[in-house]
């Protein structure tokens, strides 16, 4: 995982650039870099380290270009290094690219490639597609449409590609273009004022514009300063955009007073609880309503058993769902790890129901996961937080967390915001079954005084730190907790 922002508009690029990789740098922050086209001249700017290092590394070059792209990266092929570093230049110096994923067959990519003469600079898989680019490039008639000249050869090497990739590539003979493009890792436009921002999160467009386009598995987006195209990279089908708002602000992916955005996000967890439960409640409060899951109450009476899939701490609250809804519902749960059900083939029957829970809705072993189960006929229904996310958009139905933007890497209001989902769906569930009026009206109102006895918690933070503090330096803490805080100890 790692972050990528585009840019193309008007105003100075760089500044932009690294505003936006700032607010992405917790997706991958072993190097960054930065591409910028001027001129006809492509200037890279990479060093190992954090966004920071970049910021300054490129702050003397006084870069004016109004195009540009940038990354912070998680390395996954060769090591931490600058020449490792993105955006990665094709050998003929035409391409800079940017990459998010992994190029499974680069081995014999980067073979053929070195037959044809071109060279290589690093040991990633990223700098095999930019050269590909740059050979199709090279065999494509100079003649034709000169635009269609740059998109066509990223998607014909995009054809050869097994693995995953978001990418942005900048091309010396298309000054003020981009063309970027998807498969199983996220990528989003942002369509502003005379400018378009493109960013593998939201947080890194918003403070620009919330009028967006998410990207598609499979989609390629042409973009200069005038305008977009959006196609399939398979059949270069054109494709109608669908624009999507971003319903947070700036605010939310800012720090403020706090140290640290695990911190913030802590402290986030009152108002991110209610938020989850914010009007999804009936009337007369002994259940709960759920407008996106598709499905009615006589679908989900058929239910016989529910499979969830999901992984990391999205996985420790599927345990908690299984012990609550096991109780309230009384309907059998299975609780499976994403990356291990995508591969083996599980039994279901006609009267299961698929769950997947994501924070980010981008987790790849969750969302191959609910694409097998898609393929075998199953609707599968999602607890996602990211608007708009691929799961989201993919899952037949589902609940939105409406938790706010989680940054910090260790969970915690997500985490918490996803048990409070899911105490609802028991509860939903076993309304529709064996729980009576007043049980569901005390589940409801001990669920409404959480939110509460969070802030009351929060309350004593001076105490806790003094605690803390006593304990910061032992190696070893053991968690216990027994039926729904097993799992809690397990996310501890
Ligand atoms: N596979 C690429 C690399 O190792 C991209 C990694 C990333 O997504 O940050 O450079």
């Amino acid at each position: 995982m790692c972050g990528i922002v585009g840019y193309v508009g008007k105003q100075r690029a760089v500044s932009i650039l690294l505003e936006g990789l700032k607010r992405v740098e917790y997706r991958g922050y072993d190097s960054a870099g930065l591409a910028v086209l001027e001129n006809k001249h492509l200037d890279i700017v990479k060093k190992t380290g954090r966004v920071a290092a970049l910021a300054k590394a490129a702050a003397p070059r006084k870069f004016r270009a109004t195009t540009g792209i940038c990354h912070t990266r998680w390395a996954t092929h060769g090591g931490v290094t600058d020449a490792n570093a993105h955006p990665h230049l094709s050998s003929d110096g035409k391409f800079a690219l940017i990459h998010n994923g992994v190029i499974e067959n680069y081995v014999g990519m980067k073979g053929f490639l070195l037959g044809k003469g071109y060279t290589f600079q690093s040991e990633t898989d990223t700098e095999a597609l930019v050269n590909l680019i740059a050979y199709h490039y090279a065999k494509e008639p100079a003649n034709g449409d000169s635009k269609s000249r740059f998109l066509e050869s990223v998607r014909k090497a995009l054809l050869h590609v097994e693995g995953t990739y978001g990418i942005a590539v900048l091309c010396v003979d298309h000054p003020g273009e981009i063309v970027a493009a998807r498969k199983g890792s996220p990528l989003i436009l942002g369509v502003g004022e005379n400018e378009y921002i493109l960013a593998s999160d939201v947080a890194a467009l918003v403070s620009r514009t919330q009028n967006v386009v998410y990207l598609n598995d499979g989609e390629v987006v042409h973009i200069t300063a005038s305008g977009f195209t959006l196609s399939t990279i398979q059949e270069q089908e054109e494709l109608e955009p669908k624009f999507d708002r971003i319903t947070w602000s700036i605010e939310a992916a800012e720090l403020g007073s706090f140290a640290h955005f695990m911190e913030k996000e802590i402290f986030e967890q009152p108002a991110a609880l209610e938020n989850s439960m914010r009007g999804r409640f009936s009337a007369d409060a002994s259940t709960a309503i759920f407008g996106g899951l598709n499905l009615t109450a006589g679908d989900l009476r058929q239910i016989d058993r529910i499979v969830f899939c999901a992984c990391g701490t999205a996985w420790h609250s599927c345990l908690v769902a299984e012990q609550l809804i096991e109780r309230y519902a009384r309907i059998p749960v299975e609780v499976e790890y994403a990356s291990e059900f995508r591969y083996r083939n599980a039994p279901l029957d006609k009267n299961t129901l698929v769950f997947v829970i994501t924070q980010s809705g981008e987790t790849l072993d969750t969302l191959e996961a609910l694409r097998e189960a898609q393929r075998k006929g199953y609707k599968v229904m999602s607890i996602v937080n990211v608007v708009g996310s691929t799961i989201a958009r993919e899952a037949d139905g589902g609940i939105y967390q409406h938790a706010g933007p989680e940054i910090g890497v260790a969970s915690t209001k997500a985490f918490t915001s996803q048990l409070v989902v899911v105490a609802m769906l028991a509860l939903y569930l076993g309304r529709l079954r064996d729980l009576s009026y007043s049980d569901g009206v005390d589940f409801v109102k001990a669920l409404k005084e959480v939110p509460e006895l969070i802030r009351q918690t929060l309350a004593q933070a001076p105490h806790i730190k003094e605690i803390a503090k006593r304990f910061a330096q032992y190696r070893d803490f053991l968690f216990l907790g027994r039926q729904s805080m097993f799992p809690i100890a397990l996310e501890g």
